[in-house]
């Protein structure tokens, strides 16, 4: 077989993002058949242990709808308001086919909306916030419906178009694979349409050069600047060590085909895998702003599991930290094991301490200081 066919396998941790082309009908309204074939689709996958937040734009298209203008409007008050009105029908068309196919198939899936302003992806605590906000909700099995909270972006924050925001959750919530459904096949090394013997790019490195001088050149790729865009976004995502695959949406079963590794689209990997991304992330951007001294126990399960620490594992604590803040974990030799975003400050972890070594109740906000997936380990 083609190697370029052949596609590696990725983990399981998803950032779907449909564009608005794919959502919309001819008419102007939500292509409800297409969204509920996606959704049977996340919803088996999500069945087979895969965790998956879906990136859904719509808003201002289906909100100048039904405002009844003649398309998306270019003035930013004009979108903020088609947006505000289009989220609430957006959100309504999910909940109403998730309702119609979890009566057909499966248990119930709901599903939660998640708005995201820049924000939230530049301020370390927000962000934190919103990872947290996304991880909880997966874990109560609800599907993330992420979108721009375009209402209330203006031209200055704006993130603009949902290939970055999707790019950026990809980021913030470490995912393996960032899958961009759009209505074409994916990139070609020239355009098909003047250059008959263009090539399919089955697989690329995410952040080559060129990919970003052919959707710049315009027409050299198929589709509108909109490639472009999702070749800057994969660019980003393989930051975290994600991978990227633009496919189209529109092919049949094309979620689930993915999932089988089959040569859907065009894959564009990121260099290192998403563990040593995160490592690296934690280990260049941010200084260690306190110490937590474990015991043995918590310091084994921290050291040969990679086990979120709890509260009972603290020994002592040193550093006026503040929640969000890089600290390290220290075994009982002295030795540091790990590193890790805490979650309380150092005066409410000791508070809590105190509250635990009286035998008091301990609010449970305060049993977890440092999730496993906000850890890296020395060695
Ligand atoms: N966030 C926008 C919306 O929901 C879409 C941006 C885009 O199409 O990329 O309408």
């Amino acid at each position: 077989m083609d190697p370029a066919l052949d596609r590696p396998e990725v983990g399981k941790k998803w950032v779907i993002k449909i564009g608005s082309s794919l959502l919309m009908n001819g008419m102007g309204r939500l292509a409800e058949d297409r969204l509920a074939e996606w959704l049977t689709q996340i919803q088996s996958l999500l069945q087979q242990g895969y965790q998956i937040v879906l990136v859904s734009s719509g808003a201002i298209a289906v909100g100048a709808r039904r405002m009844g203008w003649p398309g998306k409007p270019t003035q930013l008050a004009d979108r903020q308001a088609a947006a505000s009105v289009g989220q609430s029908i957006l959100m309504h068309g999910y909940e109403k086919i998730l309702h119609q196919i979890q009566r057909e198939n499966y248990r119930p899936l709901h599903c939660g909306q998640v708005l995201l302003t820049h924000e939230e992806l530049r301020n370390r605590s927000r962000y934190l916030n919103a990872r947290e906000t996304l991880r909880t909700l997966i874990e109560h099995g609800v599907l993330p419906i992420v979108n721009e909270n375009d209402a209330i972006s203006h031209r200055a924050i704006q993130l603009g178009d949902n290939d970055t925001l999707a790019a950026l959750v990809a980021n913030l919530w470490d995912a393996d694979l960032l899958v961009l459904l759009t209505d074409q096949r994916g990139l070609y090394d020239a355009d098909p349409r003047t250059h008959p013997d263009a090539q399919f790019i089955h697989r690329a490195r995410a952040g080559e050069a060129r990919l970003e001088r052919l959707a710049g050149s315009g027409g050299s790729l198929v589709g509108t600047g909109g490639m472009l865009a999702k070749v800057k976004a994969a660019a980003r995502a393989a930051r975290s060590g994600t991978s990227t695959i633009i496919a189209n949406g529109l092919e049949d079963r094309v979620i689930l085909r993915i999932a089988n590794q089959e040569a859907v689209g065009t894959l564009l990997e990121a260099k290192i895998p998403v563990l040593a991304a995160r490592k690296r992330w934690l280990s260049d951007q941010l200084r260690v702003q306190g110490e937590l001294h474990l015991d043995a126990g918590a310091a084994a399960a921290v050291d040969e599991e990679g086990a979120s620490l709890l509260l009972f594992g603290v020994r002592a604590q040193q550093g006026a930290f503040r929640r969000s803040d890089l600290v390290s974990r220290i075994d009982p030799t002295g030795r540091e094991i790990a590193r890790g975003l805490v979650t309380l400050d150092a005066r409410l972890l000791e508070h809590c301490r105190a509250q635990l070594a009286a035998g008091e109740e301990v609010s449970a906000d305060c049993r977890i200081l440092i999730h496993r997936d906000d850890l890296v380990r020395s060695r």
